[in-house]
Parts: C-alpha cells; structure tokens; sequence
C-alpha cells in the first residue's frame, strides 16, 4: 500500500520503557536504571513543573498556534528575530517539515554514515535519494560531505555534536564547510546537544545565520532543557525559510503545557548550568569506568557516550536488561559492536558499571 520510499524505511527504535523491563523482570519501575534515550537525569526544572502545572488548567482550549511567548523568549535569547523561528513537536518534527518542505523525489539529501536516525527516515518518507557519507574517525567527514553535493542535493544534515557517536566539530570546521555548499542548497545544522558544548572553540549556529543564508540552525527542549516528554524542538533560520516552515507545520504542533514549561526553562539558568555539571561528572564517570574495563570508547561532547563491547555487543545489551538496566544498541546505525549509554546520576552510572563487569562475562 505505502509509497516506494515508505516501504523501504525501517522504524525509529526508541529505548525500551522502563515499565515493560519492570514487568518483564517482575522487578518496581523504580529499580530500573535507564540509560537508553539521552534524557536529562535531573528530573525537571521547578519553574518549567510549575507553569506546566498552571498552563494544564487550559487544556480545554487549543494552545496559541504562534507559541508568541516561547518565540519571544527564543527571539531575545539568540538575538534573532521572531520571524526566524519555525517551533516544533520536538526538534524531529522540526527536521520532517524541512524535508518536506524543500526535497523531493528528484532530490539528494546528504548526511553522515552514523548521524542520527531521523534524517535518513525522513529523507525516504519524502521519497528523495539518501547519500550516507563514510565517516572519519566515527563523526562527520565534512570535506567528502562537501564533495558529495551535486546539482540535486536540496539538503545536508550534519548533527553537531553527533548523535549517537558523540563526535563534535570545532567553529573552523564548520564554518570552512558552509563556505564550500553552495547557496541553493540548505544546510541543516542539528544541535540538539549543543548547550553542553562549553568553550569557545565550539559554534554557536545561530550567530552563524547571518553569513549563511542556507543555514537551519535546529535545537530542542529534550536534553540539557530536561523537557523530553513535552516535545518542543525549534529551527532558527532566515526569515524567508521560517516563513515556508510555518506555512508547512501542523498549526497547533506545541502543546499549551509545553509551550508554558520551555518559556519558563529559559529563565531557568541554574537548571541549565546543573545540567551542565552533572553531565560533565557523568561523563567522567563512564569514561574512567570504561578505561578500568579496558573498554574503548568514542569521546564524547553529548550525554551519552557508545562504548566498544565487541562482537557480542547484543548478548552484553540483554545481559545488562536481565540486571535492570537499559543502555541503546546502535547496531542499526551500522555499529554492532558498541553500545550507547546515556549519562546518569552517579548512583544510576555505578550500576550500569556495576552491570556491565558482570553482562561482559556472562555474554562473552
Ligand atoms: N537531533 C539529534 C541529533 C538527536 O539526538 C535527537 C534526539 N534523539 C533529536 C534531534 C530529536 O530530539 P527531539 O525530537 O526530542 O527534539
């Protein structure tokens, strides 16, 4: 029945829930650890829980189709305009507006070999022809990405840093790659993870708009913002692509509650800033847990890190299952021999180390 794009695309796998583990172990939700989806350990902020709270009592009324206050908020932050920012439900949506907006099925749309799922599913929903660049030292090899553009690329995704690699490249890198794509073809700069990055070696998309009219810059609520389940995602761009973006979306595609509890996170900087050091710690933590184990892993500039476990990579992921703790195979984004493993409290990372000892001699 489904289209020729749609019948070859495989699902998103999302991490498995904590409550199916907790049955299937017959264990409490509470003793599950799951280090699976890249979420914020810190539970939420309390003023975002506390205008979610108060924007519920409107939940009989459709929420504002403009999300005028969350793009004011957006719009001082980064010094853009409000007419710049194209709000979506989460950031994924955000990308599949893009696609389907400016590719088709005489399209080429360029991306890294292990960048984030989403952008090869939405490039064969739309029917447009993926070209999966080999990447360098497990992230984006942005000079081959360059070569690859030909007069039918409509779009590049570079996810920066990467997902689920973790790889990050410097403003330099970035900004001698955007000199090199053409004008006519949009480049999608994903930074989901970029509110980690500290240090100014790293680039900051939106102070980037202004040079590079082709330039997407897109960000989310999801991860440092600890907003995952409320789905709020956003691209800045030119006004002219804001303008399309909008035409495109679903009109009411951010809910009230989340519109109300990212307005209020962005006033929250010291929410922001935990986030930043607990990740710092817990990357630490994995990191030198991994070099006690001898296990190789990829440096990682996000809140996850994938870890080299070998060729039994899947029997170490149900082993680590079977002791209540949820990591992510990446074996479908072409690395069967690595596991993703998203930072947690100190507690939550000592289990999952704890597991991980044990899941390697019971799989290997
Ligand atoms: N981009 C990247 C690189 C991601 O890793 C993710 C989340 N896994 C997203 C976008 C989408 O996040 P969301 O839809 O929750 O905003």
């Amino acid at each position: 029945l489904a289209v020729k794009g749609v019948q070859a695309l495989s699902p998103y796998q999302p991490g498995k829930p904590i409550e199916e583990l907790a049955r299937e172990l017959g264990l409490n939700p509470a003793e599950i650890v799951k280090l699976a989806s890249n979420e914020n350990p810190l539970g939420p902020s309390d003023k975002a829980m506390a205008a979610a709270r108060k924007a519920l009592e409107e939940m009989c009324l459709y929420p504002d189709g403009n999300g005028f206050d969350l793009k004011q908020a957006l719009s001082k932050r980064f010094g853009v305009g409000m007419n710049q920012i194209t709000l979506g439900n989460g950031s994924n949506d955000v990308l599949e507006v893009i696609a389907r907006c400016f590719a088709d099925s005489d399209s080429e749309v360029v991306f890294s070999q292990y960048a984030f799922a989403v952008y090869p599913i939405v490039t064969q929903a739309i029917g447009a022809k993926g070209v999966s660049v080999p990447a360098r030292d497990w992230g984006h090899d942005l000079d081959a990405m360059a070569a690859a553009v030909t007069d039918r690329t409509k779009l590049v995704f570079v996810a920066n840093p990467n997902n689920p690699t973790g790889t990050v490249h410097e403003a330099d890198a970035i900004e001698a790659f955007l000199d090199r794509i053409p004008e006519r073809v949009l480049v999608v700069l994903d930074e989901a993870y970029c509110e980690y990055l500290t240090g100014d070696e790293y680039p900051d998309g939106t102070k980037l708009l202004a040079r590079f009219p082709n330039l997407i810059v897109c960000r989310t609520f999801s991860k440092a913002w600890g907003l995952a389940a409320l789905r709020v995602g956003y691209a800045i761009s030119s006004p002219e692509i804001a303008d399309i973006l909008n035409r495109v979306r679903q009109p009411f595609n951010v809910d009230t509650v989340a519109l109300a509890a990212a307005t209020a996170v962005l006033e929250d900087e010291a929410y922001l800033n935990r986030s930043r050091e607990v990740n710092e710690a817990g990357l630490r933590q994995l990191c030198e847990g991994f070099d006690r184990m001898g296990l190789p892993y990829i440096p990682s500039a996000g809140n996850f890190v994938a870890v080299e476990v070998g060729e039994q990579a899947a029997g170490v992921y149900q082993a680590l299952l079977a002791h209540g703790v949820i990591v992510r195979p990446v074996a479908g984004y072409g690395m069967p021999c690595h596991l993703r493993v998203s930072v947690g409290l100190p507690e939550e990372i000592d289990r999952f180390l704890d597991a991980l000892a044990e899941a390697l001699v019971s799989a290997g």
